[in-house]
């Protein structure tokens, strides 16, 4: 008879995607907290009420080039994980798709805040790839508008101002109460309702890692805190699981 195999649960945040070239926009020092005109482009009442914004916002997308960064060590790490047959659920506050793009098979992967692999229409909801908006942004359109309706065309991000898709947390919810082991990577775990949950599954019994560059609220609660680079960190703590428990 084999031991149960434990339910890991993995919560990602910016730390993961730094080395992939994606820059922590969000984070306490980022650049939507030091620049209240670029925090404009990702808040959804004035992306909806100007166009102006949404033409600013447009060539950012088309300049920062997130569609071709390519995942790192971290990601492949994850992947490593879930193919050693341990079951893993990964939570990610990110919008690049780099743990898919990796190789987690998207079944595994919750998108707490979207992803800006896609675009949708504000009005009839159509959603297509971010890709061919960024080709027509190229070809000389400044806002692309729905080609089925004409409405306004946004990522399929949660954008400041709106909420998290509840379907979506409830989810996140779940494994937090159902996994045995919870890990914290690259998150400051100071934006509720993600931040939430860690608390959620040490209540349920689960065993908390945080690996971080910087300290987090959750440090002092942790069973361990692991301070290093995470592409170096997280592939040392697959192969210490891996070997634990596979
Ligand atoms: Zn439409």
């Amino acid at each position: 008879m084999t031991a149960k195999r434990p339910l890991i649960a993995v919560l990602t945040g910016a730390g993961i995607s730094t080395d992939s070239g994606i820059p922590d926009y969000r984070g306490p020092s980022g650049l939507w907290q030091r620049d209240p005109q670029a925090q404009e482009l990702v808040t959804i009442g004035p992306y909806l009420a100007d166009p102006d914004v949404r033409r600013r916002a447009w060539l950012l997308r088309r300049d920062a080039g997130a569609l071709t960064a390519e995942p790192n060590a971290g990601h492949l790490a994850l992947v490593e994980l879930e193919r050693s047959g341990l079951p893993v659920r990964v939570l990610t506050q990110n919008v690049d798709g780099l743990h898919q793009r990796a190789g987690l098979p998207a079944r595994k992967v919750l998108e707490l805040h979207g992803t800006a692999r896609e675009v949708e229409c504000v009005s009839c909801h159509d959603v297509g790839p971010m890709a061919g908006v960024l080709e027509r942004v190229a070809a000389g359109e400044p806002d692309p508008a729905c080609r089925g309706c004409g409405g306004v065309l946004k990522p399929r991000t949660v954008m400041f101002g709106e909420a998290l898709d509840p379907a979506v947390l409830q989810q996140a919810d779940a494994v937090a109460r159902a996994c045995d082991l919870f890990v914290a990577v690259g998150t400051s775990l100071q934006v509720y309702p993600v931040a939430a949950l860690p608390q959620i599954a040490r209540e349920s019994g689960a065993r908390l890692v945080v690996v971080n560059g910087e300290p987090t609220p959750f440090d002092e609660v942790a069973d361990e805190v692991i301070r290093e680079p995470i592409s170096t960190a997280l592939p040392a703590l697959v192969r210490k699981l891996v070997a634990e428990h596979a």
